[in-house]
């Protein structure tokens, strides 16, 4: 067994983690599209693009424009069980997830609706 394949078999344990900030570029353009939200990014390679984050600033630019295209219950648990699916393949057996609740209900959403998806994913 080299190095990669023994880092890979470990258990690993993921401290800290807010769920929002995991979402793939796939995912945030096709709920976008599923919920009719515009994201300032044309394509999923504009995503991808621009995870390469440069400054706090610009981090928050993406992690904002995902949160905001959250607005079902589906949604929260689609995000959700992409990361435990990006958990299972990483062999990752413990995890903190944390959530911003207020994220969501500034724009409308209800708290029991982020809940309901995020429990569901568990
Ligand atoms: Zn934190």
């Amino acid at each position: 067994m080299n190095q990669i394949e023994l880092i890979r078999a470990l258990p690993k344990a993921e401290l800290h983690v807010h769920i929002e900030g995991t979402f793939e570029p796939e995912l945030m353009f096709a709920i976008a599209q599923r919920n009719q939200i515009q994201i300032p990014y044309q394509s999923v390679e504009e995503v991808k693009h621009a995870y390469n984050f440069h400054n706090l600033q610009s981090f928050l630019g993406i992690y904002y424009a995902g949160a905001n295209v959250l607005v079902h219950e589906q949604d929260f648990y689609d995000l959700a069980w992409a990361y435990f699916e990006k958990c299972a393949e990483d062999r990752v057996v413990h995890t903190e997830m944390f959530f911003d609740p207020q994220t969501h209900t500034e724009r409308g959403v209800e708290f029991a609706t982020v809940l309901a998806g995020l429990k569901r994913a568990c």
